[in-house]
């Protein structure tokens, strides 16, 4: 914009600045990039509660950062993945900038998002990894149900299911959106609500053209935070 138009310049320093809990280097412990040797930066904030939140750490504090210092950071640590999580990244409109300024850079990225906010302006380069809330989450009704459009075949849906009432939600809803036919649907477990096996057990009885998945990283690291 030429100087000409008399609006005062704005300073990119301010304007582009996230809310950051964490940013971590570690290994991807689930979807699609599991197992890749990942930069995980983890934006503060989330507008919703599930009952079985894992990152209820990520919901308040945090430190802001231009994100050039953000690129920075992630560089430093040599890895070709990057993931973007929360909270729920997306409630940061310059979650936006970001995702599109790592794309940029070349690095693979994925997304993870709550499926409740619009996913519709993310940069087409960005695996979303997008979840659907079941019922004993207890934030089902936020599911945004328009956001199945803009999956791409890259992407993914991720349901996590704490019981069987949950697992027959999940599964009614991947035959009644064809979600399969979208993208990859994965079904993970609530660590401790479900029996890991049973999980499994009812995908096979069903023949479910979903993926069953545990998460690495609580394998690993039992949770701490910053794995
Ligand atoms: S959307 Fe994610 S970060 Fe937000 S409350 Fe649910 S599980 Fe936690």
């Amino acid at each position: 914009m030429g100087s000409d138009t008399g609006e005062a310049p704005v300073a990119p320093a301010v304007a582009e600045r996230l809310r950051i809990t964490e940013i971590f280097h570690s290994i991807q412990g689930e979807a699609d990039a599991i197992g890749w040797r990942t930069v995980f930066v983890r934006l503060t904030g989330c507008p919703l509660r599930c009952v079985w939140c894992d990152t209820e750490y990520s919901f308040h504090g945090g430190q802001w950062h231009a994100i050039d210092d953000i690129l920075a950071e992630v560089a430093r640590h040599g890895a070709h993945h990057v993931c973007v999580t929360g909270g729920e990244p997306l409630a940061q409109k310059r979650c936006l900038i970001l995702l599109r300024r790592l794309c940029e850079a070349g690095y693979e990225v994925s997304l993870e998002t709550s499926g409740a906010l619009d996913v519709s302006a993310v940069d087409p380069r960005v695996r979303k990894v997008m979840d659907l809330k079941a019922p004993d989450s207890g934030e089902s009704a936020r599911n945004l149900w328009s956001n199945l459009e803009h999956l791409l075949p890259h992407d993914q849906v991720k349901i996590v299911i704490a019981s069987r009432v949950d697992y027959e939600w999940a599964r009614d809803v991947v035959a009644e959106h064809a979600l399969d036919r979208r993208c990859m649907v994965l079904f993970s477990p609530v660590h401790g609500a479900v029996q890991p096996r049973d999980l499994a057990e009812w995908i096979i009885a069903d023949r479910l053209p979903v993926r069953f998945q545990l998460q690495l990283h609580k394998l690993l690291w039992n949770d701490a935070a910053g794995h």
